[in-house]
Parts: structure tokens; sequence; C-alpha cells
């Protein structure tokens, strides 16, 4: 990059965000960005916050500390133009029971104001190995489709930012092959994805940069490379060895061993919390 060039702005900007649960820290003072096209693997031991910290970001825990910016909208300020920018996957999709997968696809068309839908609708069915269950309402999803119905919802809406919570959960292995290539080819259209999941290997395969949160800190902020070259006993290593490595309680709590990987790039469904099944969108039915 030349001096002409500048770093195009986040597409999600975190900042010093902290959430606390009756007293007890879950989220201390937490800061990070996500660029265009980046795909953020967010990683931690169970209890680290990662949840805590994509549902701040989505909507459905509120920002009381620090502030959450979502395409340049404060979430606290701007809910709706923030929300409309994402895609909200959680682990556990749960459609609305009264509609079939084209009537989900639809509603989100609807609720995200996408035009010319149709088409692409009919390709998602076909990549997310849907069209069979076309005309099946919500509630006779098994759970793999439920996951793969809301990829597909979030696909749709062509979110500059996708959050996806343990998204390979319930997929067969076809379903986990499909899943994986769509959240690369997102990804390569531009969308931003912050995928958070304890499969290290699909971290270490799909993501651009790792954020590894332990007990509400971030401990780790780069890419593997940077990893590789600044914690000692990892040269070489895998992600699963630098995660052991960072989070074995020897750093001290609160430090960053690197700061901001290289920038990466783009627009995501579901349910939040017993909510609406749109979760990113800007309302529920
Ligand atoms: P996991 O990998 O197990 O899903 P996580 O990294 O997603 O964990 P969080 O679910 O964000 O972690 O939890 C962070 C901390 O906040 C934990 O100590 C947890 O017990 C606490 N916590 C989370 N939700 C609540 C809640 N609703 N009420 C009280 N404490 C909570």
């Amino acid at each position: 990059m030349n001096e002409f060039q500048s770093t195009p702005p986040p597409v999600l900007r975190v900042e010093s965000l902290s959430k606390t649960y009756e007293g007890q820290t879950a989220v201390d003072a937490l800061s990070f960005d996500v660029r265009p096209g980046e795909i953020l693997g967010l990683v931690g031991p169970n209890g680290a916050g990662k949840t805590t910290t994509l549902r701040s970001i989505v909507g459905i825990l509120p920002v009381k500390q620090g502030r959450v910016l979502v395409c340049g909208y404060d979430v606290m300020l701007h809910e709706a133009e923030a929300k409309r920018c994402l895609y909200w996957v959680p682990d556990d999709p749960q459609p609305f029971d009264a509609l079939t997968v084209w009537e989900h696809l639809e509603f989100t068309a609807a609720l995200y104001d996408v035009r010319d839908w149709k088409e692409r609708a009919e390709e998602l069915l076909q990549r997310f190995e849907l069209v069979e269950k076309r005309d099946a309402l919500g509630g006779e999803l098994s759970r793999g489709m439920r996951q793969k119905l809301a990829f597909a919802c979030g696909w749709l809406t062509r979110p500059r930012l996708v959050l996806l919570d343990e998204p390979l959960t319930g997929l067969d292995p076809r379903g986990i092959r499909s899943a994986k290539r769509a959240i690369a080819e997102v990804a390569a259209e531009g969308s931003s994805v912050i995928l958070s999941s304890h499969l290290l290997e699909m971290i270490e395969e799909l993501a651009s940069r790792i954020l590894i949160l332990d007990r509400g800190h971030k401990v780790f902020d780069g890419t593997l490379a940077e990893a590789r070259s600044s914690i000692a006993g990892v040269e070489g290593g895998s992600l699963e060895e630098i995660f052991l490595k960072v989070t074995d309680g020897s750093l001290p709590a609160g430090r960053t061993s690197v700061q901001g990987g290289a920038p990466a790039g783009a627009p995501g469904t579901a349910r939040p919390e017993g909510g609406d099944w749109s979760g990113g969108g800007a309302g529920s039915p």
C-alpha cells in the first residue's frame, strides 16, 4: 500500500466493550476492528466471553459500557441502520413454525428490502441442499436443515457483516463442506465474517485473522503468521498450539500478544434468544 492509499474503514469497530452479569465480568474493555472481506476467527475457552461479545454486536445485549459501530452506526444510537448491515446466525437457529422454507426467504427479502430476490433464493436453495424442503414448515426441519436455512436467508441479504456462532453444528459432511465453501465465498464477495467456534481446524482453514479471548480479555489479535513469529514456543505451530499457549494462564490477563492483523472485507440471520428469526434484521414479524 502506498502513501496515497488509505485503509478502508472498518465494517465493525468494537471500542472498550465491557459487560458484567450480576457483578461478574464477562467481557473486559475489549476493542477490535473487522475490515471489509475479512474472516475473523473468534476463539476462546468456555466462558471466555465470545457469545457475550457477539450478542452485544447484534443488539441482543445492550451496550452500556464501551461502543459498537457497525458500518459506522452506533448500535445503541442507530439500531435499525446498524442491524440492516449485519446478519446473525446463532448456533441453533429457530425458524418460524408456520412459515415454509420458501416463505422464510420471501420474508427475509421483504425485511431487508432485497430486490429481485427470487433467482438468488432459488440458487441458495440449491447451494444449501434445501430444494426438496422448499415447502416444508420451519417446525418440520431438522437441526442441520435449520442451520442451512439460516445460511440461505443470511446470504440472500448480502450482508456487510455476517456473524456465525458454531456454524457447522448439526451439519452432515456434505453440509459442512458447502457451509465452509459458502463462508469463503461470501467473504470473497466482500462481506466481512466473524466466525466463532471451538473447531480450531476450521478457523485455521478459513480465517484471515484470529481473535483469542480468555476470561473476558483479548489475549491475541492478529494473523497466524504473526502469532508464530511473535509468541515464543509456537514457531510453525498450529492454531491449536497457539490457542493452548495463550490461554494457559502464563500470559498476564489482558495482555494482547499481537495487536491488529492485516486488514482484510462485507453483509447476516436468525433468531436472537427466543426473539425474531431475522436476528440481525431490522425487525420481527
Ligand atoms: P462458551 O465457549 O462456553 O460458549 P463463551 O466464550 O461464549 O463460552 P459467554 O457465554 O460469553 O462465553 O460467557 C462469558 C461469561 O459470562 C461466563 O463466565 C458466563 O458464565 C457468564 N454469563 C454468560 N451469560 C450469562 C447470563 N445470562 N447470566 C450470568 N452470567 C452469564
